[in-house]
């Protein structure tokens, strides 16, 4: 998959809970490259952080172990929402757990033509760099039981998106990937049923 293109849910928790979504696993890579597609760390940061994993291996697998159960947990939490069930008060605490240890301040950055929030971290250990997607996920639960958090009607695909539409009822993740083999196989199908009426 190209770089950045897996970016397409619309909202910085989303994203993180759809990476890697095939595996249980990430990499440490995977994770500073994800960082940095979604903006969070420059390319100078990033390159300075990968090597980490040799250097400070400890730290790593600590941090890295924090990042595998905040997804999960982002993952479970997002389902319930888009199921409508309850979210117990126990699957937030991963999210308080990196809201607590991670200090910082929110600037306004310019986003698409306008102006948006952002939330800096204060740099401490490596857990900051988990700061801006609790935050963002505490911002989506917030929202409550209605906000419009979808998952891809592809059934081979199931990412979450934030319907910004209008109608809200977009129902791929991505129109150019999941919405057009939609089309496409819809496509095929009628042309198969007409031929076999020839
Ligand atoms: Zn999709």
């Amino acid at each position: 998959m190209p770089r950045g293109t897996h970016l397409v849910a619309g909202r910085l928790a989303l994203d993180f809970a759809n990476l890697a979504p095939a595996t249980d696993h990430l990499t440490w890579d995977e994770f500073i490259s994800f960082l940095e597609d979604a903006g969070l760390i420059s390319a100078e940061r990033a390159a300075r952080l990968r090597p980490l994993l040799l250097t400070e291996p400890q730290a790593v697998d600590s941090v890295l172990l924090r990042i595998l159960r905040l997804r999960e947990c982002l993952r479970a939490i997002f389902s319930a929402v888009v199921e409508r069930e309850p979210v117990p008060a126990a699957w937030i605490e991963p999210i308080n757990e990196i809201l607590r240890i991670t200090e910082g301040h929110d600037e306004i950055v310019a986003f698409k033509g306008g102006w948006t929030l952002q939330f800096v971290a204060r740099e401490g250990g490596l857990e900051w760099l988990l700061a801006a997607i609790a935050r963002s996920a505490a911002e989506l639960l917030i929202e409550g039981p209605h906000a419009p958090i979808r998952r891809c009607g592809n059934p081979e695909c199931r990412l979450f998106f934030y319907d910004h539409s209008r109608t809200h009822r977009r129902r791929w993740c991505s129109m150019a990937v999941c919405g057009n083999r939609h089309k496409v196989a819809a496509f095929l199908r009628r042309r198969s049923t007409r031929r076999r009426d020839l």
